[in-house]
């Protein structure tokens, strides 16, 4: 699954290559599962429109949009699994699995390509906006960070997992703060102390800085805007790694389950 980087780096990539374009003509695929608002209502919303900008929201692309008479709207992608937003000149065929294809003023099309329709497609209108479930983490602030724990009894692992609380971060970067940071995933996050929550936040925004720095990690089907695979991985210092050396004290890095989902740490390193 894409996560955080990954759909900043496509956001980036996309934006840098339709920002300003007139939206002329609009296909969908009409597969139920993909669009979360009706194609119609997408088709309606988005032929004519004028793409002001392209950027993430938690582990959302929204699209923001300049309708007829000046109407603001917003067009979110989730990639899901294996979502993939490209852009394209018409002459290249279309993949399969195509579900959404936005032809611009310029003759280029964005396209929404999804094997496996996890992925979800909706407009919104009106002037609020999309804002996202939680707390964004690449911007908060160490004493905001610090109280979005307090109270909180759920594992931090958990709690960093917990798109409500901060939205974007997902099952790479949660570990790989947490070791960088030394603190166990199973810790209660409510009985965190000031100094451990700061090392969290520090390394957290900074798993997430280098990945976004080197066009994110994701080991998953993962296209960039462009169409190229590829991605530089970074080099993951727990995740994926149960059973082998840590790469600091060398110790056998351990595997747990937290909140449903795989944790690799350090009993060494992490406390
Ligand atoms: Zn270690």
């Amino acid at each position: 699954m894409p996560e955080l980087p990954e759909v900043e780096t496509v956001a980036n990539g996309v934006n840098a290559r339709v920002r300003g374009r007139r939206i002329e003509q609009v296909w969908t695929s009409g597969k139920p599962q993909t669009f979360k608002s009706s194609p119609a209502k997408i088709a309606g919303t988005l032929t004519g429109a004028r793409i002001e900008r392209v950027r993430r929201v938690g582990k959302t692309i929204v699209m923001d949009l300049r309708g007829a008479e000046d109407r603001p709207a917003q067009f979110l992608v989730h990639l899901g699994m294996t979502g993939r937003l490209l852009v394209a000149q018409p002459e290249i065929p279309w993949p399969t699995h195509t579900h959404a294809v936005l032809s611009l003023s310029d003759g280029r099309e964005v396209r929404f390509v999804d094997p496996r329709r996890f992925g979800r497609l909706s407009v919104l209108t009106g002037p609020s906006g999309y804002q996202g479930p939680g707390t964004e983490p690449t911007t908060v602030l160490a004493e905001e960070f610090a109280q979005l724990f307090k109270g909180r009894r759920l594992a931090i692992k958990a709690a960093l997992l917990n798109q409500s609380i901060l939205h974007g971060v997902g099952n790479i970067y949660a570990d790989e703060s947490l070791f960088r940071a030394g603190i166990r995933p199973r810790r209660q996050a409510g009985r965190l102390s000031r100094e451990q929550l700061a090392r969290l936040h520090a390394a957290l925004q900074e798993v997430l800085a280098e990945a976004i720095r080197l066009g994110g990690s994701s080991v998953s089907d993962y296209v960039d805007a462009d169409g190229v695979r590829g991605f530089f991985q970074l080099q993951h210092k727990v995740y994926s790694r149960a059973g082998q050396p840590c790469r600091e004290c060398a110790a056998v890095l351990k595997k747990i389950t937290v909140g449903g989902r795989t944790t690799v740490y350090c009993p060494r390193c992490q406390q």
